[in-house]
């Protein structure tokens, strides 16, 4: 028999069609890739606390679809860099899409009364966005496929989230968009270098104490970062909502970064 190698774990070799810069089956033989996979607690759990946070306070149940699109992704994302098998990737890539899908439609609908109807015809622009991208990433699996179509549309969403700000002159919008901004960007060149320059990391990894070895999985400070940006983008939407209809909740800047709260009437 062959000795076994450290990139067959548990799950088999991989299928999926990219492999991150983690030494695969390196900290836990059932875990594919160890700092990858559990750093995306920061992108479904944040979105949990949102979700009680909507229920307790009785905010729209609209934003809740928001916060579970997010959770979705962190799940999908678990499940891929545990496993680095090809359809746990698309259940990491798919919700990416189609959650950024879900925040741009309910970015443009800000202004729109609860008890008006859809907007049928952004939802269906919305929805064929990310189904039309769904097929065809089904029939070309290169991952340029996703990542263009992920970048389009959140840029498309980033933008008009900009514009929305600009127009307002509200400081809360401002200050959370900015950071959404700042914190998508700091994830890209991460995500980048993680990808560029691997064999560069991972002779780091080898020189430096086993402690510091997780600074260096950049990819998961990327999945730190990115849920982070979502979890505050919807908490943007919520806050936003409140300028075309009186909020419940108000978003605060406190220590722990932004946070929802009750608006206290006097
Ligand atoms: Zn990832
Ligand atoms: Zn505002």
């Amino acid at each position: 028999m062959p000795p076994t190698t450290a990139t067959e774990g548990y799950w088999g070799p991989p299928t999926s069609t990219i492999d991150w810069c983690e030494r695969n089956y390196d900290v836990s033989p059932y875990i594919a890739e160890f700092w990858n996979t559990i750093s995306n607690i920061a992108i479904f759990l944040p979105p949990f606390i949102g979700i009680f946070q909507i229920y307790k306070l009785n905010l729209e149940r609209r934003f809740m679809v928001a916060f579970i699109a997010v959770a979705v992704v962190g799940f999908g994302s678990w499940a891929f860099h545990m496993t680095l098998l090809y359809p746990m990737q698309l259940a990491d890539e798919f919700p990416m899409v189609w959650s950024t899908s879900v925040m741009t439609y309910l970015q443009f609908t800000l202004h729109r009364s609860p008890e008006s109807p859809i907007d049928t015809r952004l939802m269906a622009l919305c929805f064929l966005y990310a189904f039309a991208y769904s097929i065809f990433y089904l029939a070309f699996t290169n991952p340029l496929v996703h990542q263009v179509t992920y970048a389009v549309g959140l840029y498309f969403l980033l933008i008009k989230s900009l514009l929305f700000t600009r127009k307002m002159k509200c400081k809360t919008c401002s200050r959370i968009v900015y950071s959404i901004w700042i914190l998508l960007h700091v994830a890209f060149f991460l995500w980048n270098i993680d990808n560029h320059f691997c064999s560069q990391l991972e002779s780091l990894r080898e020189r430096i104490p086993k402690g510091l070895i997780p600074g260096t999985q950049l990819h998961a400070i990327w999945h730190i970062m990115t849920g982070t940006a979502a979890y505050i983008h919807v908490l943007y939407l919520l806050h936003a909502r409140g300028h075309f209809f009186k909020s419940k909740v108000s978003v605060a800047v406190t220590r722990y970064g932004f946070v929802l709260r009750k608006e206290h009437h006097h």
